[in-house]
């Protein structure tokens, strides 16, 4: 489809929701059945040298409380995952200079060691292809960056000058030609996003054609410029999910926390919109509270165990199950 296209669907997306949910949940059946994929979310650092004006975690936030879990609590966290039956780890971070590549790269050598039927999953921000290459190297399987907006006018109201859409972008494009599985991805109604912008956003998605989508709505978080901003709508959120689902047939796609957040059925909504893939936190409780890249995250308080069984419960309630797959 053409941007135009996109743009026509978007301008009258109420309309379409129900029959585009329809087509995507039989795209989703017949490439991946009732079975939904189980990620777990590692979030070791809380450290960013980057002041993404949206971001609850930016460099100049001085309300935020930061911490750093050891190598060892990381590995800790595995463990537990890897007993509750996840088989990928996803670490995320802000972009903390602590962890040169070097420590990263073990990290993630150490977790493949020990865990060899499992996928390792970074999310650490921009870097040069070199360092890419070194986690690569290391044994990490796929990399999830979100690309944010693909208009560079949007991206710029979103970013400091330091930041750039171009280096982005490069970095999408290296990590797709070291082999990683990888995952882009924007917010739903960040600030001063148009219908054009999200059209712009579909097309990049076709053309790059990303292993993964990540999508969430955008929410305000106090500390920051966007903290009267409203969130983002669960309705188009749903219907993106639907949309990428069509375009791209065999992505994955999550039901993101953040849908989670504004929605306490955003889950379930999401895996019966197309999604087919749920990222619980396996961060130690004690420093769950503390990523915080936005207002009132949920599933900031349960243990993973707790958090699995909900989960569980809630898949099959919709008549879907846990893959046992990476
Ligand atoms: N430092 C890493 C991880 C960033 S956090 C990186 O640069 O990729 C992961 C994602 O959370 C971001 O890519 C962004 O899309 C999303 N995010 C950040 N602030 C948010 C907010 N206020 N509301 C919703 N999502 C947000």
């Amino acid at each position: 489809m053409t941007r135009e296209d996109y743009l026509y669907l978007l301008e009258h997306y109420r309309d379409e929701a129900d029959g585009l949910r329809q087509k995507a949940v039989q795209i989703q059946n017949r490439y991946y059945g009732k079975e939904v994929f189980l990620r777990g979310l590692i979030e070791f650092s809380n450290i960013c040298k980057n002041d993404c004006y949206y971001c609850g975690i930016r460099k100049s936030n001085k309300n935020a409380s930061r911490y750093r879990l050891s190598r060892e609590e990381i590995l800790e966290c595995c463990k537990t995952g890897y007993e509750l039956g996840f088989r990928t780890f996803v670490l995320q971070s802000g972009e903390d200079v602590y962890f040169t590549d070097d420590i990263l790269a073990d990290i993630v050598y150490s977790i493949k060691e020990r865990y060899g039927d499992c996928a390792v999953t970074l999310s650490v921000g921009e870097k040069s292809y070199e360092s890419y290459k070194i986690y690569r190297d290391a044994g990490t399987d796929r990399y999830l960056l979100r690309h944010e907006t693909a208009n560079p006018v949007h991206y710029k109201k979103l970013h400091p000058d330091s930041m750039s859409f171009e280096n982005r972008r490069r970095c999408l494009y290296d990590l797709k030609s070291l082999g990683y599985q990888v995952g882009a991805g924007f917010m739903v109604g960040s600030p001063y996003q148009t219908f054009g912008d999200i059209a712009d956003d579909l097309v990049f998605l076709e053309e790059f054609s990303p292993e993964m989508v990540g999508i969430g709505p955008f929410i305000p978080h106090e500390d920051t410029r966007f903290a009267e901003e409203p969130s983002g709508s669960v309705e188009l959120t749903l219907f993106l999910l639907s949309l990428i689902r069509v375009m791209l047939p065999e992505v994955l796609l999550p039901a993101t926390t953040a849908l989670s957040t504004v929605d306490p059925e955003g889950r379930e909504k999401g895996i019966l919109s197309g999604a087919n893939v749920l990222m619980p936190n396996l961060s130690p409780v004690s420093v769950r509270k503390k990523y915080l890249l936005y207002n009132n995250k949920s599933c900031i308080g349960e243990e993973a165990a707790e958090c699995i069984n909900c989960l569980t419960n809630r898949m099959k309630r919709i008549g879907y199950s846990f893959s046992g797959k990476t």
